[in-house]
């Protein structure tokens, strides 16, 4: 995110005058970083994480853990020991089995949406080498400890995606505030939620602005034994006359039945991610990248389903997405297609935080029904763009982000067109929320194209963080090495992203996957092409002209997470030592090698020494085991936490002093790992299941 530029925010009746000139100014600065850098090669095969932490206040003496709001005064103390650590002061050392990278650069720390969050990423993006795989945990470990070296005692960095009890009656915030302030007017949080940075304040009351009304974050409440039925949401105030918005609850059907009402954008950008960012060598291979990782994305947010507990109620769903979605979703009622197009120009799908809606690569074997039918793109845009010289396929995508207004204007932005400068075209980029993002080159041209994989959920422990990044960057390596083909139509992502929500998804659901990934080889030289196998050895260059053509719905078949990440072939071990065998799928028996299994084929295929191979084990065998069952996901944890705490009534609420146990649980598992003591020094129960049998530290 960088330095956060001031300047005089425009609100929405000023922003929306302007907003075609940001758009067309941000398509000028586009194709000046187009035709700058499209020609880049050899760019080097960097990648790097972000982690997202909540900040809460915590002792043991007092009755509630509250979230804290010094995000500013953390950042400040952190900016201030970096540039101590760059004059020679000494970044802290770690202890126990964690090695430093003291001659490092200071990792980077960034604000967030939530003025309780915090955001760190590594000092310098990660090389190619396998070793370095091996420095991503121990980093992020430091980076915590950083982080905790810079609160006071009585705050920790957790990496919840969600708090438990934002939103909830009474006092969840230190210090705390009256909630109904002008900018969010919400009833449940205060405005003092947000990063004050006035760019922050500005996107909330301009998207309620945009949309005519409050946002709606709706999520169904998990029905337990003595949930009462029909659910009202007994936390919703009917008799707020603050807002011309409070109205929504009354006579906006803002708040329906056996839903977990919300109403402000903090509840969705309140959430913590785990991202990653891979550049790629050339333009192509980075549209390449967008694409085949695309599909995989409700794939991993089933994976590293985190969250199932919403303003103090269980969910029935167990993962932020949507929710996010909602809270920014500036849509107005012609656009959401409740009213007749009269002065907008389009009905609008999706939000703008939503799953990919384009494929962009110039791979052959991107059918042209993989496209999405009711994609909507600004053909002016789109032409201008060829007219630039951008390629019909790339200038779609762009045309398609560019039907959003820019949200947030800064008046001194708005004297004169810099070509020097990328502004205005990352005004409408970044707030394009999408699974996936395709990140040209800086207007310095310094770094290469980069392509962001953006949907997977923080886990609780550096150790699944890194698991998780390890894995896509091991993934990433094989679709490139092998080639690999994971295209199915958006429509079938769109369906996939939906039923990642499920509760449980990850066991309980199937997903519409790619059945051959494969290359198609190129009709010469099948004869003597070697067999199909993770070990194909295809190079880029091999591509087939034409795909064949078959009906895409035959290219794809619904399956589990556990078929997709371990194949069908996977016996999964239980506690016991017995095998398990993988349950049959609906479809039959049909083959599919699985991406672990995929992933171990690529190691094969290049040098990795023992050591290394062994450590990354331990990370692949965490995503393994996430997939077959045989550890559950952290929302399954934390339900699990919630429903055996003696003070849960099976109501489906989740009280201030269960939330005090959980997070108490969530930092002494942090401690401990920090420590490099393993999670089994927690003394909290129920790892086993959760983190299994790596990282448990000596007895
Ligand atoms: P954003 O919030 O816009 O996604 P951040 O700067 O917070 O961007 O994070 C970007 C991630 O990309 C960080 O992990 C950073 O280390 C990494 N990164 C930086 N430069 C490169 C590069 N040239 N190639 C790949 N990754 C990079
Ligand atoms: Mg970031
Ligand atoms: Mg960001
Ligand atoms: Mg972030
Ligand atoms: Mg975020
Ligand atoms: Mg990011």
């Amino acid at each position: 995110m960088g330095l956060l530029a001031q300047g005089t925010a425009l609100d929405w009746p000023d922003a929306k005058k302007q907003a075609h000139l940001v758009r067309a100014w941000g398509i000028k600065q586009l194709l000046e970083i187009w035709n700058r850098a499209k020609g880049k090669e050899r760019d080097a095969m960097l990648w790097g994480d972000e982690v997202e932490y909540l900040v809460v206040t915590y002792s043991k003496e007092d009755p509630k853990v509250l979230l804290s709001l010094r995000q500013a005064d953390i950042l400040e103390a952190l900016a201030n020991d970096q540039s101590l650590a760059a004059k020679g002061g000494g970044v802290p050392d770690i202890q126990g089995d964690v090695a430093s990278r003291t001659d490092d650069p200071f990792p980077v720390f960034h604000p967030e949406f939530g003025r309780f969050m915090l955001e760190a990423t590594p000092g310098k993006p990660w090389g190619i080498e396998f070793k370095e795989l091996l420095n991503v945990e121990p980093d992020m470990k430091l980076r915590r400890r950083i982080a905790k070296d810079h609160m006071l005692p009585t705050e920790f960095p957790i990496t919840l995606t969600t708090f438990p009890r934002l939103g909830s009656p009474g006092v969840f915030t230190d210090p705390a505030y009256p909630v109904s302030g002008p900018k969010l007017r919400s009833q449940f949080v205060p405005d003092e939620i947000a990063n004050p940075h006035i760019r922050f304040p500005t996107l909330a009351a301009n998207i309620r602005s945009r949309r005519g009304c409050k946002v709606q974050v709706n999520v169904p409440v998990f029905r337990d034994e003595k949930t009462p039925w029909p659910w009202k949401d007994p936390t919703v105030n009917y008799d707020l006359h603050q807002w011309p918005e409070d109205d929504d609850v009354r006579t906006g059907g803002a708040a329906p039945d056996n839903f977990i009402h919300m109403d402000a954008m903090a509840f969705g950008m309140g959430s913590c991610c785990l991202q990653i960012t891979f550049q790629a060598k050339n333009i192509t291979e980075g549209r390449q990248m967008y694409d085949q990782l695309s599909p995989l994305g409700p794939i991993l947010l089933a994976l590293t389903a985190a969250t199932p507990i919403y303003k103090g109620f269980l969910a029935d769903t167990d993962v932020r997405w949507n929710q996010i979605s909602k809270a920014v979703d500036d849509r107005t009622a012609e656009e959401l297609g409740d009213k007749p197009l009269q002065n907008d120009r389009w009905r609008i799908p999706k939000s703008r935080y939503a799953s990919n809606s384009t494929y962009i690569s110039t791979d052959a074997r991107l059918r042209p029904e993989y496209m999405d039918p009711n994609l909507v793109i600004d053909e002016a845009i789109k032409q201008e763009l060829e007219e630039g010289g951008m390629d019909s396929r790339l200038a779609t995508h762009f045309a398609h982000l560019f039907i959003r207004d820019p949200i947030v204007i800064f008046a001194e932005d708005l004297e004169t067109l810099d070509l020097s400068k990328t502004d205005h075209f990352e005004n409408i980029q970044s707030t394009n929320w999408q699974h996936m993002r395709f990140k040209p080159p800086p207007a310095d041209n310094s770094i290469g194209w980069r392509v962001e994989f953006r949907p997977m959920e923080i886990q609780m422990t550096d150790y699944e963080n890194a698991a998780f990044a390890v894995f896509m960057v091991l993934i990433t390596r094989a679709i490139l090495s092998f080639d690999l083909n994971f295209y199915i139509p958006i429509a079938k992502v769109d369906a996939n992203m939906e039923t990642a929500h499920a509760r449980d998804a990850v066991l309980d659901r199937k997903f519409y996957f790619r059945r051959n990934l494969f290359p198609a080889r190129p009709p010469r030289r099948a004869a003597s092409a070697s067999s199909s196998g993770a070990n194909t050895p295809v190079g880029p260059g091999s591509r087939p002209a034409t795909p064949p053509a078959g009906p895409v719905e035959d290219e794809y078949r619904l399956m589990s997470v556990n078929e997709i990440i371990n194949g069908t072939a996977y016996e999964a071990r239980s506690s016991s030592g017995a095998q398990q065998e993988q349950q049959p799928s609906d479809e039959g028996d049909e083959f599919f090698p699985g991406l672990i299994p995929i992933v171990e084929s690529y190691l094969d295929s290049v040098n990795v020494d023992v050591l290394t191979r062994c450590r990354l084990a331990t990370y692949l065998d965490l995503i393994r085991m996430r997939a077959s069952g045989e550890l559950c996901t952290a929302a399954a944890w934390i339900r699990a936490f919630v429903a055996t705490h003696p003070a849960y009534a099976r109501d489906s609420v989740v009280s201030d002093e269960i939330t005090k146990d959980l997070v108490a649980a969530v930092i002494a598992i942090g401690e401990s790992e920090q420590a490099g003591r393993g999670w089994a020094a927690a003394g909290v129960p129920g790892l086993e299941r959760f983190l299994g049998p790596f990282r448990r530290g000596a007895a």
